[in-house]
């Protein structure tokens, strides 16, 4: 962290409510059921490389990421686990780095195992590889009625080592579970009949945060949480299964305080005119930060403990907030947007409701340019 880490906009990352989580998470699983820490789109927001090495630290075994290029990234943090590729690889330029970085990938059909066997059997390089079936989600994988045929050609390969066999779930965070069950069954249907044809006891996993939550019987030998680690419920319905705190707070200062006689349009198009006499503060933070421009005139803030609004169109990388209740604000006092400020609170999920959006994608949303200050 540098001196000016904390003088504009920030993110703050609690390692101890990460590290709760976790032994939260942990819990819920059997000694036999391996914790994978989902950490793809730099750990949904929060710092791949902190993440990782705290969430190794305290219970997970295995991360998962979606890119090469974030798996390198952890590589070359110095972190030595196993790391799933969770997305689809087809050219031979990633495959070589892959067996450069020792990194192990998501194989989803035929075609894709034959472009690996070609690659790493002129890199005379064996790796470890984790097989994905289409259960119901209709995204990556084999459709789990043609799996076998799939299955078995990846384990006549000799330089592919089929490390497990997955699956993912669509509607894990519905209340109603009738699908999640339907996708656990053809899961198993395709495990058994891969049985009759001598491919007997792979690893196995199948859960992401809704499912590790809901019931132990989709936790078979590991889970993929991402959201939950963040502290953040993937439903509301599963709010009682676990004390999570959330991680990640955004934070940043006020510029300028100021009065505005009423009648004045405030920000681009003058969204917001005040109809009284207002006192304002411009806070140095916007939507290239992160704070998504369609919460203009939605968006609450803390200060001091208390709820302010924020008024006009959020811009590029500045906002305004209406602080008429607060007493001589001065320049450089703290705004929280997300987090805990006395006894008020924000979250990802109060954004993502007004937003009409998932807590995920709020998340994932906060650039680079906040710096992140580790607590
Ligand atoms: N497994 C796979 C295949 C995923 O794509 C994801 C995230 O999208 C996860 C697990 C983790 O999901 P969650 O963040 O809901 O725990």
């Amino acid at each position: 962290a540098t001196k000016i880490d904390r003088q504009r906009a920030w993110v703050e990352i609690d390692v101890n409510a990460l590290a709760h989580n976790v032994r939260e998470i942990k819990t819920l699983l059997s000694p036999q059921t391996a914790l994978m820490a989902v950490v793809k789109a730099d750990a949904y927001g929060h710092g791949a490389e902190i993440v990782a090495k705290t969430v190794l630290e305290h219970g997970a075994s295995w991360l998962a990421v979606a890119t090469v290029t974030e798996g390198i990234d952890l590589r070359q943090a110095g972190i030595d686990c196993g790391i799933l590729i969770l997305g689809a690889i087809n050219s031979p330029e990633e495959i070589i780095e892959i067996a450069k970085w020792q990194l192990q990938p998501t194989i989803c059909n035929s075609q894709q195992a034959l472009i690996f066997s070609d690659v790493l059997s002129k890199m005379r390089t064996t790796l470890p590889v984790h097989l994905k079936l289409d259960t119901g989600m209709s995204r990556l994988g084999t459709n789990w009625q043609n799996s076998s045929e799939f299955v078995k050609l990846v384990y006549q390969l000799p330089y592919l080592k089929v490390k497990s066999i997955y699956s993912h779930l669509a509607t894990a965070d519905d209340p109603d579970p009738t699908i999640m069950l339907l996708q656990q069954q053809r899961f198993e249907d395709a495990i058994s009949h891969l049985k009759t044809q001598g491919i007997v006891s792979p690893c196995l996993h199948l859960a992401n945060s809704a499912a590790t939550l809901s019931d132990e019987s989709f936790h078979y030998d590991l889970v993929r949480v991402g959201l939950a680690l963040y502290g953040l419920y993937p439903a509301p319905h599963l709010k009682s299964k676990i004390n999570l705190k959330p991680v990640l707070q955004v934070k940043a200062r006020v510029t300028q305080v100021k009065t505005l006689a009423p009648g004045t349009g405030v920000s681009y198009s003058h969204k917001y005119i005040s109809d009284r006499d207002l006192t304002v503060a411009v806070v140095s933070i916007g939507y290239a930060d992160g704070v998504v421009r369609n919460l203009s005139n939605n968006l609450p803030a803390i200060i001091r403990g208390q709820l302010v609004p924020q008024i006009g169109a959020i811009t590029m990388d500045q906002l305004v907030v209406d602080v008429s209740s607060i007493s001589n604000l001065q320049p450089g006092e703290i705004v929280t947007f997300l987090g805990q400020d006395g006894d008020r609170s924000i979250t990802a999920d109060d954004w993502a409701a007004s937003l009409n959006t998932i807590s995920w994608e709020i998340l994932c949303g906060f650039k680079h340019r906040l710096p992140r200050i580790i607590k």
